[in-house]
C-alpha cells in the first residue's frame, strides 16, 4: 500500500502501518483511525482527496504489532522518495513511529503540536488518531492539532 491524495498535495500526513481495513482495500487510513483522521482534516475544511496520506511502513504488520526497527529502515527510502516527488511544505507526522522514523524524537508527547523544520520542510507531530479511540481525552487535542497544522499551510 503506497498512499493516496494529490501528487501536488501542499501538505502530507505519515501514519505507521496499514491496518487489516487498509490492507483489504489498498488505501491508507480507511478503517477506524482513518474516519478520526478524515472528519478532523473536515473540521479543519479540508477533503481528504485535496492531501497525500501515507505511511512509514507499506505493509500491514502481523497482528497488528507496532513496526520493528528494520520494517522501519526497509520502507523509510520509499517514504523519503515519496517526499522528494511531493515537494510538500509541510508534513503533519501521525504519532511516534512517524515522529521517530522522520525526526528521530522517541516522545509523541513532547513533540506534538510543534513545528520542525526539516530538509527545509515545516513537519508537526501530533498524536495517532487511533491513540484517541483508547485515549477519548485526546480526540479534542487531535483536532486542534490537526486546524493548527492546516491553518499554517493556509497562511
Ligand atoms: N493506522 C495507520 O498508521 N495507518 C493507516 O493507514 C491506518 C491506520
Amino acid at each position: 500500500m503506497v498512499g493516496e491524495g494529490r501528487l501536488d498535495a501542499m501538505y502530507m500526513f505519515v501514519g505507521e502501518a496499514p491496518g487489516r481495513e487498509e490492507d483489504l482495500q489498498g488505501r491508507p487510513f480507511v478503517g477506524a483511525a482513518g474516519r478520526i483522521l478524515t472528519d478532523a482534516l473536515l473540521s479543519a475544511g479540508v477533503a481528504r482527496e485535496e492531501v497525500y496520506i501515507t505511511n512509514v511502513v507499506k505493509c500491514r504488520p502481523p497482528g497488528n504489532r507496532k513496526p520493528m526497527p528494520d520494517e522501519v529502515s526497509a520502507c523509510l527510502p520509499y517514504l523519503l522518495e515519496q517526499i522528494r516527488l511531493i515537494r510538500p511544505m509541510g508534513i503533519c507526522l501521525l504519532g511516534q513511529v512517524a515522529l521517530n522514523a522522520i525526526l528521530g524524537l522517541g516522545s509523541i508527547t513532547r513533540a506534538r503540536g510543534r513545528f520542525f523544520e526539516w530538509k527545509g520542510i515545516k513537519v508537526f507531530p501530533t498524536y495517532h488518531p487511533a491513540a484517541t479511540i483508547y485515549r477519548p481525552e485526546l480526540r479534542e487535542i487531535f483536532f486542534s492539532d490537526i486546524k493548527r497544522f492546516v491553518r499554517k499551510m493556509q497562511a
